[in-house]
Protein backbone atom coordinates (compact mmCIF):
# COMPACT_ATOMS: atom_id res chain seq x y z
CA UNK A 1 0.00 0.00 0.00
CA UNK A 2 2.71 2.31 0.72
CA UNK A 3 4.78 1.78 -2.21
CA UNK A 4 1.48 1.89 -4.26
CA UNK A 5 1.17 5.57 -2.36
CA UNK A 6 4.86 6.52 -3.47
CA UNK A 7 3.87 5.57 -7.10
CA UNK A 8 1.27 7.86 -6.87
CA UNK A 9 2.53 10.74 -5.63
CA UNK A 10 5.38 10.66 -8.14
CA UNK A 11 3.22 10.78 -10.94
CA UNK A 12 3.09 14.19 -12.50
CA UNK A 13 0.44 16.32 -13.14
CA UNK A 14 0.02 15.38 -16.48
CA UNK A 15 0.42 11.86 -15.72
CA UNK A 16 -2.22 12.01 -13.34
CA UNK A 17 -4.60 13.38 -15.92
CA UNK A 18 -4.17 10.97 -18.18
CA UNK A 19 -4.75 8.54 -15.69
CA UNK A 20 -8.31 10.21 -14.91
CA UNK A 21 -9.41 10.26 -18.97
CA UNK A 22 -8.42 6.61 -18.86
CA UNK A 23 -10.54 6.01 -15.45
CA UNK A 24 -13.19 8.25 -16.82
CA UNK A 25 -13.28 6.55 -20.43
CA UNK A 26 -13.78 2.61 -18.89
CA UNK A 27 -16.18 3.82 -16.41
CA UNK A 28 -18.22 5.92 -19.42
CA UNK A 29 -18.31 2.99 -21.72
CA UNK A 30 -19.14 0.28 -18.92
CA UNK A 31 -22.20 2.12 -18.56
CA UNK A 32 -23.23 2.73 -22.08
CA UNK A 33 -22.16 -1.11 -22.42
CA UNK A 34 -25.30 -1.75 -20.36
CA UNK A 35 -27.63 0.86 -21.92
CA UNK A 36 -29.93 -2.51 -22.55
CA UNK A 37 -31.48 -2.21 -18.96
CA UNK A 38 -30.90 -3.88 -15.67
CA UNK A 39 -34.77 -4.87 -16.25
CA UNK A 40 -34.05 -8.32 -16.50
CA UNK A 41 -37.71 -9.36 -17.44
CA UNK A 42 -37.17 -11.00 -21.15
CA UNK A 43 -41.09 -10.19 -21.88
CA UNK A 44 -40.33 -5.72 -22.34
CA UNK A 45 -36.99 -4.60 -22.88
CA UNK A 46 -37.78 -0.93 -22.59
CA UNK A 47 -36.99 -0.24 -26.40
CA UNK A 48 -37.49 3.75 -26.16
CA UNK A 49 -34.18 4.45 -24.03
CA UNK A 50 -31.94 2.78 -25.96
CA UNK A 51 -30.40 4.85 -28.91
CA UNK A 52 -28.22 2.44 -31.10
CA UNK A 53 -24.99 4.24 -32.38
CA UNK A 54 -24.33 4.28 -36.10
CA UNK A 55 -21.25 3.81 -37.55
CA UNK A 56 -21.25 4.08 -41.25
CA UNK A 57 -18.00 2.30 -41.77
CA UNK A 58 -19.23 -1.05 -40.23
CA UNK A 59 -22.06 -3.43 -41.46
CA UNK A 60 -23.61 -6.08 -38.97
CA UNK A 61 -23.85 -9.19 -39.98
CA UNK A 62 -26.29 -11.45 -37.88
CA UNK A 63 -25.97 -15.18 -37.74
CA UNK A 64 -28.80 -17.22 -36.66
CA UNK A 65 -29.22 -21.46 -37.21
CA UNK A 66 -32.77 -22.26 -36.27
CA UNK A 67 -35.82 -20.50 -35.69
CA UNK A 68 -37.79 -22.92 -33.62
CA UNK A 69 -39.48 -22.65 -30.11
CA UNK A 70 -36.78 -25.13 -28.52
CA UNK A 71 -34.83 -24.75 -25.52
CA UNK A 72 -31.70 -25.33 -27.30
CA UNK A 73 -28.74 -22.26 -27.71
CA UNK A 74 -29.05 -22.96 -31.30
CA UNK A 75 -33.18 -22.31 -31.87
CA UNK A 76 -34.57 -18.44 -31.56
CA UNK A 77 -37.37 -18.73 -30.37
CA UNK A 78 -40.12 -17.67 -33.30
CA UNK A 79 -41.56 -14.86 -30.79
CA UNK A 80 -37.89 -13.27 -29.68
CA UNK A 81 -37.08 -13.62 -34.01
CA UNK A 82 -40.19 -11.68 -34.49
CA UNK A 83 -39.01 -9.12 -31.79
CA UNK A 84 -35.47 -8.58 -33.42
CA UNK A 85 -37.29 -8.46 -36.99
CA UNK A 86 -39.76 -6.14 -35.38
CA UNK A 87 -36.38 -3.50 -33.61
CA UNK A 88 -34.55 -3.92 -37.12
CA UNK A 89 -37.34 -2.78 -39.20
CA UNK A 90 -38.44 0.35 -36.29
CA UNK A 91 -34.52 1.12 -36.57
CA UNK A 92 -34.75 1.48 -40.30
CA UNK A 93 -32.55 -0.89 -40.86
CA UNK A 94 -32.29 -2.81 -44.49
CA UNK A 95 -31.43 -5.92 -45.52
CA UNK A 96 -28.74 -6.78 -47.87
CA UNK A 97 -27.11 -9.47 -49.92
CA UNK A 98 -23.66 -10.75 -49.51
CA UNK A 99 -22.92 -9.57 -52.92
CA UNK A 100 -23.56 -5.90 -51.48
CA UNK A 101 -21.58 -6.64 -48.51
CA UNK A 102 -18.38 -7.77 -51.09
CA UNK A 103 -18.92 -4.66 -53.19
CA UNK A 104 -18.82 -2.77 -49.85
CA UNK A 105 -15.85 -3.81 -48.32
CA UNK A 106 -13.61 -5.31 -51.58
CA UNK A 107 -15.19 -2.31 -53.71
CA UNK A 108 -15.63 0.48 -51.63
CA UNK A 109 -19.30 0.70 -53.19
CA UNK A 110 -22.03 2.49 -50.85
CA UNK A 111 -24.20 0.82 -49.18
CA UNK A 112 -28.45 1.83 -47.34
CA UNK A 113 -28.23 3.89 -44.58
CA UNK A 114 -28.67 0.87 -42.16
CA UNK A 115 -27.43 -2.44 -43.52
CA UNK A 116 -27.99 -5.70 -41.98
CA UNK A 117 -26.90 -9.04 -43.44
CA UNK A 118 -29.12 -11.49 -41.85
CA UNK A 119 -27.66 -14.89 -42.21
CA UNK A 120 -28.46 -18.33 -41.17
CA UNK A 121 -26.19 -21.35 -41.17
CA UNK A 122 -26.69 -25.00 -42.08
CA UNK A 123 -30.18 -24.53 -44.34
CA UNK A 124 -32.88 -25.98 -41.46
CA UNK A 125 -35.86 -26.43 -42.50
CA UNK A 126 -37.37 -23.88 -39.82
CA UNK A 127 -35.41 -21.19 -42.16
CA UNK A 128 -38.43 -22.01 -43.73
CA UNK A 129 -41.69 -22.64 -42.21
CA UNK A 130 -40.55 -20.41 -39.26
CA UNK A 131 -38.32 -17.92 -39.97
CA UNK A 132 -39.19 -16.47 -43.53
CA UNK A 133 -43.03 -15.64 -43.11
CA UNK A 134 -41.59 -13.30 -39.93
CA UNK A 135 -38.98 -11.72 -42.56
CA UNK A 136 -41.64 -11.59 -45.08
CA UNK A 137 -43.89 -9.66 -42.70
CA UNK A 138 -41.08 -6.91 -41.85
CA UNK A 139 -40.22 -6.62 -45.31
CA UNK A 140 -36.48 -8.96 -44.19
CA UNK A 141 -34.76 -11.11 -46.89
CA UNK A 142 -31.55 -13.44 -45.48
CA UNK A 143 -28.91 -15.46 -46.21
CA UNK A 144 -29.24 -19.09 -46.01
CA UNK A 145 -25.82 -21.58 -46.00
CA UNK A 146 -26.75 -24.19 -46.40
CA UNK A 147 -24.87 -27.58 -45.82
CA UNK A 148 -25.68 -29.26 -49.50
CA UNK A 149 -25.92 -33.08 -49.03
CA UNK A 150 -28.39 -32.53 -46.34
CA UNK A 151 -30.78 -30.65 -48.16
CA UNK A 152 -33.51 -33.16 -49.23
CA UNK A 153 -31.91 -36.14 -46.88
CA UNK A 154 -32.65 -34.99 -43.60
CA UNK A 155 -36.37 -34.41 -42.61
CA UNK A 156 -35.48 -31.42 -40.51
CA UNK A 157 -33.18 -29.68 -43.44
CA UNK A 158 -34.76 -27.57 -46.32
CA UNK A 159 -35.26 -29.56 -49.33
CA UNK A 160 -34.44 -28.20 -52.77
CA UNK A 161 -38.11 -26.68 -53.75
CA UNK A 162 -37.92 -24.75 -50.64
CA UNK A 163 -34.85 -22.97 -51.32
CA UNK A 164 -35.65 -22.02 -54.47
CA UNK A 165 -38.66 -20.53 -53.33
CA UNK A 166 -36.51 -18.30 -50.97
CA UNK A 167 -34.36 -17.64 -53.49
CA UNK A 168 -36.59 -16.26 -56.03
CA UNK A 169 -38.11 -14.21 -53.08
CA UNK A 170 -34.75 -12.26 -52.50
CA UNK A 171 -33.04 -15.28 -49.74
CA UNK A 172 -29.29 -15.60 -51.24
CA UNK A 173 -28.56 -19.26 -50.82
CA UNK A 174 -24.67 -19.95 -50.37
CA UNK A 175 -22.23 -22.86 -48.78
CA UNK A 176 -21.89 -24.07 -45.88
CA UNK A 177 -20.08 -26.99 -47.39
CA UNK A 178 -20.95 -30.47 -48.55
CA UNK A 179 -20.88 -32.40 -45.37
CA UNK A 180 -20.59 -29.74 -42.70
CA UNK A 181 -16.45 -31.02 -41.34
CA UNK A 182 -14.57 -28.84 -39.21
CA UNK A 183 -11.81 -27.53 -42.49
CA UNK A 184 -9.04 -27.45 -39.12
CA UNK A 185 -9.85 -31.09 -38.97
CA UNK A 186 -9.61 -32.32 -42.95
CA UNK A 187 -7.24 -33.08 -45.34
CA UNK A 188 -6.48 -30.03 -48.01
CA UNK A 189 -7.61 -32.67 -50.50
CA UNK A 190 -11.01 -33.37 -48.35
CA UNK A 191 -11.43 -29.37 -47.90
CA UNK A 192 -11.11 -29.05 -51.90
CA UNK A 193 -13.67 -31.71 -52.43
CA UNK A 194 -15.78 -30.01 -50.09
CA UNK A 195 -15.66 -26.76 -51.49
CA UNK A 196 -16.30 -27.89 -55.09
CA UNK A 197 -19.06 -30.14 -54.51
CA UNK A 198 -21.19 -27.64 -52.52
CA UNK A 199 -20.80 -25.40 -55.73
CA UNK A 200 -21.94 -27.91 -57.93
CA UNK A 201 -24.93 -28.97 -56.12
CA UNK A 202 -26.11 -25.45 -55.67
CA UNK A 203 -25.70 -24.81 -59.07
CA UNK A 204 -27.08 -27.99 -60.37
CA UNK A 205 -30.06 -28.06 -57.88
CA UNK A 206 -31.03 -24.22 -58.00
CA UNK A 207 -28.56 -23.12 -61.38
CA UNK A 208 -27.09 -20.74 -58.73
CA UNK A 209 -23.62 -19.53 -58.64
CA UNK A 210 -23.05 -20.00 -55.01
CA UNK A 211 -20.06 -17.29 -54.16
CA UNK A 212 -20.02 -16.90 -50.35
CA UNK A 213 -18.99 -19.73 -47.94
CA UNK A 214 -19.58 -19.60 -44.01
CA UNK A 215 -16.98 -22.00 -42.72
CA UNK A 216 -18.56 -24.88 -40.60
CA UNK A 217 -18.12 -24.98 -37.21
CA UNK A 218 -16.77 -21.45 -37.53
CA UNK A 219 -13.17 -22.78 -37.90
CA UNK A 220 -10.58 -21.68 -40.10
CA UNK A 221 -7.28 -20.70 -40.90
CA UNK A 222 -5.57 -18.28 -43.79
CA UNK A 223 -4.03 -21.52 -45.26
CA UNK A 224 -7.90 -22.76 -45.47
CA UNK A 225 -9.74 -19.53 -46.65
CA UNK A 226 -7.03 -19.44 -49.57
CA UNK A 227 -8.16 -22.99 -50.32
CA UNK A 228 -11.44 -21.12 -50.36
CA UNK A 229 -10.30 -18.06 -52.96
CA UNK A 230 -8.54 -20.92 -54.74
CA UNK A 231 -12.05 -22.65 -55.52
CA UNK A 232 -13.14 -19.86 -56.79
CA UNK A 233 -15.59 -18.14 -53.82
CA UNK A 234 -15.22 -14.43 -53.32
CA UNK A 235 -15.69 -14.77 -49.89
CA UNK A 236 -16.61 -16.56 -46.05
CA UNK A 237 -17.91 -15.95 -42.86
CA UNK A 238 -16.61 -16.70 -39.84
CA UNK A 239 -18.21 -16.63 -36.48
CA UNK A 240 -15.50 -13.86 -35.14
CA UNK A 241 -17.13 -11.51 -33.13
CA UNK A 242 -17.51 -8.14 -34.48
CA UNK A 243 -18.59 -5.79 -37.46
CA UNK A 244 -17.66 -5.88 -41.09
CA UNK A 245 -15.50 -2.82 -41.99
CA UNK A 246 -13.52 -2.40 -45.39
CA UNK A 247 -10.33 -3.61 -43.01
CA UNK A 248 -11.84 -6.91 -42.86
CA UNK A 249 -10.17 -9.64 -44.33
CA UNK A 250 -13.22 -11.03 -47.27
CA UNK A 251 -12.00 -14.66 -46.57
CA UNK A 252 -12.68 -14.17 -42.40
CA UNK A 253 -15.69 -12.12 -42.95
CA UNK A 254 -16.93 -11.16 -38.95
CA UNK A 255 -20.11 -11.67 -37.45
CA UNK A 256 -22.85 -11.02 -34.64
CA UNK A 257 -23.92 -14.61 -33.44
CA UNK A 258 -27.50 -14.92 -31.87
CA UNK A 259 -27.60 -17.83 -29.36
CA UNK A 260 -31.25 -18.47 -27.53
CA UNK A 261 -30.30 -17.59 -24.00
CA UNK A 262 -31.87 -16.89 -20.72
CA UNK A 263 -32.44 -13.54 -21.90
CA UNK A 264 -32.16 -13.95 -25.36
CA UNK A 265 -33.64 -10.13 -26.49
CA UNK A 266 -31.69 -8.57 -23.76
CA UNK A 267 -28.59 -9.87 -25.18
CA UNK A 268 -29.86 -8.89 -28.50
CA UNK A 269 -30.26 -5.17 -28.04
CA UNK A 270 -26.60 -5.53 -26.21
CA UNK A 271 -24.76 -7.51 -28.93
CA UNK A 272 -26.19 -5.22 -31.68
CA UNK A 273 -25.12 -1.88 -29.24
CA UNK A 274 -21.76 -2.97 -28.30
CA UNK A 275 -19.79 -3.29 -31.33
CA UNK A 276 -21.29 0.07 -32.70
CA UNK A 277 -19.73 1.82 -29.12
CA UNK A 278 -16.17 -0.06 -29.64
CA UNK A 279 -15.68 1.99 -32.65
CA UNK A 280 -17.38 5.31 -31.19
CA UNK A 281 -14.29 4.99 -28.51
CA UNK A 282 -11.86 4.64 -30.46
CA UNK A 283 -11.02 1.26 -29.53
CA UNK A 284 -8.87 -0.68 -31.93
CA UNK A 285 -10.71 -3.69 -33.77
CA UNK A 286 -7.99 -6.39 -33.58
ZN1 LIG B 1 -22.98 -25.03 -39.20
Amino acid sequence: MEILKEKFQKLSGRQFIYLLIVVIVVLAAAAAARLGGEDSSEAAPVMSCVTIEDDPRTVMVLNYHKIANEHKSLSVTLPDFEQHMKWLQEYGYTSITPEELYAFVVGGAALPEKPVLITFDDGYKDNYTNAYPIMKKYGFKGTIFVVTGFLGVYDNYLTWDQARELSDNGFSIESHTHSHKSMTEASDEEISRELTRSREKIKEKLGLEADFIAYPTGTYNLHIADLVRQAGYKGAFTIKYDNVSRESNVYALERVPVFHTEKTNKDFLERIQYLPLVYKYGWVKN
